[in-house]
């Protein structure tokens, strides 16, 4: 049996030069010195504009293209992408100071997430960003604090489907959920919000994420669409925006092909036409996090071990699961599989060995690639995990075994 592969579209992402990968134009054991230490993650700059400049070609022109935040608040890459993006995604009061200090215009930015405190609530009010409700309770909320500052808070009233984007092995179901307001209980919320101080927006329908079938979101979208026409006769006021949520995906295991946007963008100019008859006048937002700035990003580690356990050869590194908890396959993995991996300063060798890399916590958890086929590296050597842009630094335990911190660049 063949083992299935990373797709070279993944491996290839980066150029090659004298045997090194290069990041954004920087030979890897020279950005190491640079860095001054390792582990780092890396982002690269022109990746990310690229990717941006590939959704405009093939989205219609009339789309908003949103950055959810949450997938790499780090300051420099959000502020990267409030120049080539339309608005921005939140999902808490902290990265909605990052969002800010970008200089991004609050209109343009809107606040999702359940269990918003009431701090963060009267933050978002007085900045004017748009808060978008996911309980009754926010919308009370909301009225009682707007009022509180003399202002009218911005809201729109996030949506809990009653269809789930489609995804390999998954099934559909539009069941409860603690994001969003159930889609039957929302026509009484938009007469509640037509009684109150609110500023009605519009509709957030956020269905699914991590998906690589251009088929499954073009019904996500179609099914978006039709829900927000029957939503829309109980607004209170226009629909001055719609929010039909992401899921755009990338590859990261062995066998996963590259989402194309082509389809999508094709059926979406028919679905704005019709839009432009159903609701004239609303604009229409996509958000998407990892798909933006995903494979932009790599993290980088060192070898600083080679051992042989049993005929097992394992690489050790310093660093691991605290600081990439996704590649090693406890960030909501069912099945554990190896994101891409390679030997970045011997990418021309070719002597090669099958390999588990591992890193110095304790714990078998603790594991950046399974029996993988790489260059023979030794202490010294730099191990890069591509795929890492997103859901990387920020969504790891470092604290666990009060290692240091990786840290963070953009080239
Ligand atoms: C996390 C999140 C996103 C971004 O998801 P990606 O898979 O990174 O594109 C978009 N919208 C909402 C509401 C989210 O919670």
């Amino acid at each position: 049996m063949n083992k299935p592969r990373h797709a070279p579209s993944v491996l290839e992402a980066f150029p090659v030069k004298k045997g090194e990968l290069m990041i954004g134009g920087i030979p890897i054991t020279r950005l190491a010195d640079r860095v001054g230490q390792t582990p780092f993650y890396a982002y690269d700059r022109q990746k990310i504009s690229e990717r941006i400049a590939h959704l405009r070609k093939h989205l219609p022109s009339e789309i908003h293209l949103h950055y959810a935040i949450k997938a790499n608040p780090m300051p420099a890459v959000v502020q990267h992408l409030a120049g080539l993006v339309d608005g921005f995604d939140l999902a808490s009061g902290g990265e909605m100071h990052v969002a800010l200090d970008t200089g991004m215009s609050a209109d343009n930015i809107s606040f999702a997430g359940p269990g918003k405190s009431e701090r963060e609530i009267a933050s978002a009010i007085a900045a004017g960003v748009t808060l978008n409700l996911e309980s009754a309770t926010e919308l009370e909320t909301a009225a009682r604090l707007g009022e509180k500052q003399g202002i009218k808070p911005r809201v729109a009233v996030r949506v809990n489907p009653d269809f789930e984007l489609k995804s390999s092995g998954m099934k559909m179901g539009g069941g409860p959920k603690q994001f969003g307001i159930d889609a039957e209980q929302v026509p009484a919320v938009l007469k509640c919000i037509g009684e109150l101080a609110l500023n009605f927006q519009g509709f957030h329908i956020f269905s699914g994420s991590q998906n690589l079938r251009p088929e499954a979101i073009i019904e996500a979208q179609e099914k978006t669409f039709a829900l927000a026409y029957r939503l829309a006769g109980d607004a209170p006021s226009a629909v001055y925006k719609l929010n039909i949520g992401g899921g755009f995906g990338i590859p990261y295991f062995p066998g996963e092909q590259p989402l194309d946007i082509t389809p999508i963008g094709e059926r979406l100019n028919d679905l704005l036409e019709e839009k432009a008859k159903q609701l004239p006048g609303t604009k229409v937002v996509i958000e998407l996090g990892r798909y933006l700035i995903g494979e932009a990003g790599v993290y980088i580690c060192r070898v600083v071990d080679h051992k042989i356990s049993r005929g097992q050869v394992y690489l050790v590194t310093d660093g691991g699961l605290h600081h990439h908890l996704a590649a090693s396959g406890n960030f909501g993995q069912i099945i554990r599989k190896n994101y891409p991996v390679l030997i970045g300063n011997k990418m021309g060798s070719s002597e090669t060995e099958t390999v588990s890399i591992v890193g110095p916590l304790c714990t078998p958890l603790d594991i950046l690639a399974d029996n993988m086929a790489l260059a023979k590296a030794t202490a010294g050597d730099l191990v890069v995990v591509f795929q890492s842009g997103a859901y990387g630094f920020s969504a790891s335990p470092h604290h666990f075994l009060s290692h240091p911190p990786p840290l963070e660049v953009l080239i």
